[in-house]
């Protein structure tokens, strides 16, 4: 189902698109400029603030654009480790964003790190077996404007935690594109998305302290490398071979390992940065050593760093994690040939990174309720 906002969001803008649409609308470039400034510099979030535009042109602004795409419903803590906001938009659908106090995910560091995990789709298309995200399909993209929205609302929170002082993007450590969705099937809207997050008159958040991760769209991880974004890549692999991979991840029919490897080395060489393989432990799905000899080929081949990551149990889903002993076995095989592994050891399921699960049960509580209500 397709949503179409009534007014687009000013954050998906970028200071060139801005600055056209003012143009034709007799406003100087300037007036871009301050707009930038006032959202992601001084971070109003209205209108009325940005006091020195004419109030005339801020009416009309205020017409044309959205200035909150998203709004927020619930942060829930976890262990003191994770908060999950719940965040709403124009439609009522709803969103997860998860700010992750330690360790760090995805870029292979176990030191207390904060990272912020950000949704690129309402519900997802991709249909991996295991995943909360895709349980119900794909819902609608996100705007790149509510992509971006997600992280002013991070800052937001964290101001609400400190009140004295303001939260600076820059004194967060990594955005990871993991949350709801397959960034790679949004495409245009998370390029756009992270070039604001990347420019200097936007957020000014390195490129390189910015990970994607995609369960492996081979053209479009070809598209990625050619980007000039410089951003980092990991790959959902979960399965070493066709066969593991098949049974859990639908996406491995169309784009098998022989094609996803070489687009890999493809992103790598345009890049020269190390990729991560995210494998997540399912018991006796592809938790077996044999697994972990082909996956110790894949990253050795690949110059690649592996994250291990115990699966995180979803109602009314049959999988579950292996025992720690088992995980440390698998791990034990990477490590002995020194490929670079990091393996998650939760406290239970505290780290409960993989979004999707919070929002799933409140959509599932605001469809119990419509229900009795009817
Ligand atoms: N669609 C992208 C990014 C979002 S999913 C992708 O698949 O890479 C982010 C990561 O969370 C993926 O590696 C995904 O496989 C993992 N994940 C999903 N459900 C999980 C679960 N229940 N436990 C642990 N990891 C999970
Ligand atoms: Fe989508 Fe990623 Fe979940 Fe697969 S793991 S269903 S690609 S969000």
């Amino acid at each position: 189902m397709k949503f179409t906002p009534t007014k687009s969001a000013i954050y998906g803008e970028t200071l060139d698109s801005l600055t056209a649409l003012l143009k034709e609308h007799g406003q100087p470039a300037f007036r871009a400029k301050q707009i930038m400034e006032w959202l992601y510099k001084k971070r109003v979030s209205k209108w009325e603030e940005m006091t020195n535009l004419p109030l005339a042109f801020r009416t009309w602004l205020a017409e044309q654009f959205e200035i909150t795409p998203t709004n927020f419903v619930l942060t829930k803590q976890s262990e003191d480790v994770t908060d999950k906001l719940l965040l709403e938009l124009g439609d009522k659908s709803l969103i997860e964003t998860v700010i992750i106090r330690a360790p760090q995910i995805g870029v292979g560091q176990e030191d207390s790190r904060k990272t912020i995990c950000i949704s690129t789709q309402v519900g997802c298309a991709m249909g991996c077996k295991f995943c909360a995200s895709g349980l119900e399909g794909l819902k609608r993209n996100l705007s790149a404007g509510e992509i971006v929205h997600q992280l002013i609302q991070v800052c937001l929170q964290e101001d609400a935690r400190t009140p004295r002082a303001r939260a600076e993007l820059a004194s967060f450590d990594n955005i990871v594109v993991m949350g709801m969705g397959e960034p790679l099937h949004n495409y245009d809207a998370i390029i756009r998305a992270l070039t604001i997050v990347n420019a200097e008159w936007g957020l000014g958040f390195g490129a390189r302290r910015i990970t994607l991760s995609t369960s492996g769209l081979v053209p479009k991880i070809k598209q990625l490398a050619n980007e000039p974004l410089g951003i980092r890549l990991a790959i959902s692999l979960h399965g070493a071979t066709d066969e593991v991979r098949e049974q859990i991840m639908p996406v491995n029919k169309k784009w098998p390992l022989a094609e996803l490897i070489p687009a890999i080395k493809e992103f790598n060489e345009k890049h020269g940065r190390m990729v991560t393989l995210e494998f997540i432990l399912i018991e006796n799905i592809n938790d077996s050593l044999d697994q972990a000899q082909k996956l110790r080929d894949i990253a050795i081949d690949l110059h690649a760093h592996v994250n291990l990551i115990p699966y995180n149990t979803v109602e009314g889903l049959p999988w579950k994690r292996p025992s720690n002993n088992r995980s440390e076995r698998f791990a034990d095989v990477l490590r002995d040939a020194r490929v670079p592994v990091t393996l998650r050891r939760e406290k239970g399921h505290a780290i409960d990174a993989a979004c999707g699960q919070l929002r799933l049960k409140t959509e599932k509580t605001r469809q119990a309720e419509a229900a009795t209500s009817a």
